[in-house]
């Protein structure tokens, strides 16, 4: 980290550094630079969690990603989980449980074979499943589907409730209802943030904002917002439905494999959260960061859920909700330092990936921040490969 001139700064003995946003990614990045001793504010314009991390699922699953990058990137973040359950950080907010992939087409179970393949060469287990096996294993799924594939070692965790634990461990300091309106410059160097309340120095500042990143950071033009909605059902009853893991369409996989062309799409994960409910999602609809569900896509996605698993028959629907996952041009999160402002580093675009990435990118940003070397390859991550990102008057 470039610190400010000692001649006309105070010297701080730990470095203070502003994280705007606390969604999941601000709170892993908070976690890890006060662990190092930062002297960490996070600013929120509304409060913790409010954005896509508190409406969201929350697979920390590496059968789902992308190959490549973002699949290695996954198996690291899984493995930080752990270390933060060994730890105590989690505290019953993370656990372990196996994904299984479904396909209902000959083209599908092609994508899943591809993505078993690409799993392997990670060195993650995975068993295929035949028509059959898959019965067996998964009882009461519906006939029509063809095969599948069991990743025995993937986990999740609600990502509301890891900001949670993460702020509550960390010594950050947390303003809510505090929005950041612009970067402070002095010098074509970021020292600070401009917000109602008034300027706020610091030797630091990293933009975890979501969609809120881009008029800061000059990624307007790169951040796509995408909207996805979910069901909730009710608690299955002793004898009723009950999923070993959640059952997640080989469509997924496809979605997230040309993720880069940004259609809009539906593909089903039925996902069996810890209170015995059952998560029902969902849609990406590429343009779209208003929170309002509705019937079309609703109703699209509980047909495709009942013909799947139609146990679900017997469930009650209790709510519906959307969040705004935030894409990027390229289909690739965006961390690093902004490639023409010292002092601001950006960490967003996780798109649908946040929840499981979040440990990693916490960790990699705070190393960044602190100069130190950074302990995962997120170079591919770089903002630099959008150019100089010049900010937008009044930015
Ligand atoms: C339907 C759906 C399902 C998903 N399922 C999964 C899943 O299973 N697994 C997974 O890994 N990921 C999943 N995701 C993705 C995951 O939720 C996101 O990638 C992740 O939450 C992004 O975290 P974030 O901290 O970058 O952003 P956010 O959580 O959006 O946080 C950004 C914060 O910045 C604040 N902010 C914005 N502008 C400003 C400003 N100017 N000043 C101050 N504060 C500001 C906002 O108030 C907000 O609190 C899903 C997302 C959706 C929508």
């Amino acid at each position: 980290m470039v610190l400010p001139d000692p001649a006309d700064t105070p010297v701080h003995a730990a470095p203070r550094v502003i994280i705007v946003g606390a969604g999941i990614v601000g709170a892993a990045t908070a976690f890890f630079l006060s662990r190092a001793g930062a002297q960490v504010t996070l600013l929120d314009a509304k409060v913790p969690a409010s954005g896509a991390s508190g409406a969201s699922d929350g697979a920390v699953s590496v059968a789902s990603k992308r190959p490549g990058p973002m699949m290695a990137l996954a198996c690291e973040a899984r493995t930080l989980y752990r270390q933060w359950v060994a730890q105590g950080v989690m505290d019953g907010t993370y656990h372990a449980r196996p994904t299984y992939l479904f396909a209902r087409t000959e083209e599908e179970v092609a994508v899943i074979a591809r993505q078993g393949a690409d799993l392997m060469e990670l060195g993650e287990r995975i068993l295929p499943l035949t028509h059959d096996e898959l019965m067996q294993r998964v009882p009461g799924l519906g006939q029509h589907v063809l095969a599948g594939m069991k990743v025995p070692d993937d986990g999740h965790a609600l990502g509301y409730r890891v900001v949670d634990r993460l702020l509550q461990i960390s010594a950050a300091q947390v303003l809510r209802h505090t929005p950041v309106q612009r970067l402070a410059l002095s010098d074509n160097r970021v020292v600070g943030v401009v917000t109602p309340q008034g300027t706020r120095v610091a030797d630091a500042v990293v933009v975890a904002a979501g969609l809120g990143s881009g008029a800061l950071t000059g990624l307007d033009d790169v951040l796509i917002p995408r909207k996805g909605q979910l069901i909730v059902t009710d608690r299955a009853t002793l004898n009723g439905a009950a999923l070993p893991g959640p059952l997640l369409s080989a469509g997924y996989l496809a979605a997230k494999r040309r993720m880069v062309l940004g259609q809009s799409s539906t593909s089903l994960v039925i996902d069996p959260l810890v209170t015995g409910q059952f998560l029902i999602g969902s849609s990406r609809e590429t343009g779209f960061s208003d929170r309002q569900t509705d019937v079309l896509t609703v109703s699209k996605l509980l047909r495709e859920a009942l013909a799947v698993y139609p146990a679900l028959a017997r469930q009650r629907v209790i709510r519906t909700f959307a969040g705004i996952r935030i894409g990027t041009r390229d289909g690739l999160p965006i961390v690093g330092p902004h490639p023409s402002l010292p002092g601001l580093f950006i960490a967003t675009g996780m798109e649908g990936d946040g929840i499981c990435l979040s440990p990693v990118v916490g960790a990699a940003v705070a190393d960044m921040v602190l100069g130190n070397p950074v302990r995962y390859d997120v170079s591919v991550l770089n903002p630099a490969r959008f150019g100089a990102l010049p900010l937008s008057q009044g930015s």
